[in-house]
């Protein structure tokens, strides 16, 4: 079945399944811990359908991982195996339909990468080919096409870049904060900072939710925690295996437009937003020195301060000015650390542990490219309680095997 038949027919099965589980999730006391990008996607959904909803963080909305994110919108190479590939592509087409419902931060216009040395540009080569057999628009560029797309990118003579155009970008935080206004627009309480702190069973299922301001009585708690590596053992008794890094987003200040798309240079990751600002990212991480691990080791979002946070902005901004010389009139506003919510096997974690059906988990890197079907299709798992196949591999009962992608 190609792509076009296949998305027909998930469309109109979820139409099918649309007015049921509606149906069902009317009343349901739904508790969400955790207000980043996934947690409020999946907030929305449940208000949509009539959820009794109550998002708690423990800090604020968008305060960690969707906050020190690239927020690079993709179904590149990265993500396999195949099923992995399509949910992801699901990702970005639910992206484009949210996008003009509630006026989401998103420039799409897709993202142009290479690497360094023939062999690992050769597989690149092999990796796109694979992406075209699996519905992908990619292709390879050479240099002169990548010239008219990119005028202000230097590039080696004779690069050839993948080009991936269906690829987008988003101001997370936005968009964060506009799907948590929409939840609240259709009902949701929004409260914090509250900290997920246990729950109470009656008879093995949900009574209640205990935060640090008190109890709220729910028949559902979603555990949207990102990268807090114990909590799904404590309040779910599952333990999720995570190999969370860090890493750091630099922002620059408003600048006239340098970039049309997404670059992911050998080092570092590039990309303008709508406004005008540019977002950093890098590959590899900083140095490995003591005083960097000792930094680390709280697990900070921020840096102790604005000398050290702009110490390591101006390497990465450094690191950019080979690729795009104009960046060096940016001036840094602000840098983030920020944590991968990283599932050992690199895939998401969604749904309950059979002991304790109440309690689900979604917990996930690229949660920024997942964040609208996630939404959708947990709503629809917490309130119609039905099964959804395309979930079956993200299960956190699985077992977990380390595999590093990117
Ligand atoms: C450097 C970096 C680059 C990335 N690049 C990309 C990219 O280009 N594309 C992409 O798709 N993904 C990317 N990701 C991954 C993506 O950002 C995350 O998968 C996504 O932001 C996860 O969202 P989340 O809502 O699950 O987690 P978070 O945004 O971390 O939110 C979890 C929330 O839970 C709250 N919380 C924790 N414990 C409790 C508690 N006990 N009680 C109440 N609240 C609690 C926290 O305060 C936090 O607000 C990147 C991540 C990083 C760090």
């Amino acid at each position: 079945m190609d792509r076009r038949a296949f998305l027909k027919l998930s469309a109109a099965a979820a139409l099918a399944g649309v007015g049921q589980h509606k149906a069902l999730a009317k009343g349901l006391r739904v508790v969400v811990a955790g207000a980043g990008i996934v947690g409020v996607s999946i907030a929305y959904q449940l208000a949509k359908a009539g959820a009794v909803v109550t998002v708690i963080d423990k800090e604020g909305p968008a305060t960690h991982a969707s906050r020190g994110t690239f927020a690079w919108i993709n179904a590149t190479w990265a993500k396999q195996p195949r099923h992995y590939h399509r949910f992801s592509q699901d990702g970005l087409e639910s992206w484009k339909t949210f996008q003009g419902a509630l006026s989401l931060p998103i420039r799409w216009g897709g993202s142009l990468e290479w690497f360094d040395g023939e062999a690992r540009q050769q597989r690149l080569v092999e990796q796109i080919a694979e992406q075209v057999a699996w519905g992908e628009p990619a292709r390879m560029i050479d240099a002169n096409e990548f010239k008219s797309l990119e005028p202000h990118v230097k590039i080696p003579e004779g690069l050839v870049a993948a080009y991936s155009p269906n690829d987008g970008a988003i101001d997370p935080v936005m968009a964060t904060q506009k799907l948590l206004d929409a939840a609240r627009a259709l009902g949701a309480t929004v409260v914090f900072p509250s900290a997920l702190v246990g729950t109470s069973m009656v008879k093995g299922r949900l009574s209640s939710v205990q935060t640090s301001g008190g109890h709220i009585p729910a028949d559902r708690l979603v555990l949207a925690t990102g990268a807090e590596a114990q909590l799904p053992q404590q309040i779910s008794g599952l333990e999720i295996p995570q190999r969370s890094t860090p890493g750091v987003i630099v922002i620059t200040k408003p600048m006239p437009r340098l970039l049309n798309r997404i670059i992911v240079a050998p080092g570092v990751h590039i990309h303008q937003r709508e406004d005008g600002r540019i977002v950093l990212g890098e590959q590899a991480g900083a140095p490995n020195t003591e005083a960097h691990a000792q930094r680390l080791r709280n697990r900070p979002n921020v840096f102790p301060d604005e000398a050290i946070a702009h110490q390591h902005g101006g390497r990465i901004l450094a690191s950019a000015f080979g690729f795009v010389p104009d960046i060096r009139r940016a001036e840094i506003e602000s840098v983030y650390i920020g944590w991968r919510p990283l599932p050992l096997d690199g895939h998401p974690v969604l749904g309950a542990n059979p002991e304790q059906p109440d309690v689900y988990l979604a917990i996930m890197h690229s949660g920024v490219s997942l964040a609208p079907i996630v939404g959708q299709l947990v709503a629809q798992e917490l309130s119609g309680g039905v099964a959804i196949d395309q979930l079956a591999p993200y299960r956190p009962t699985r077992t977990f095997q380390r595999v590093e992608r990117y």
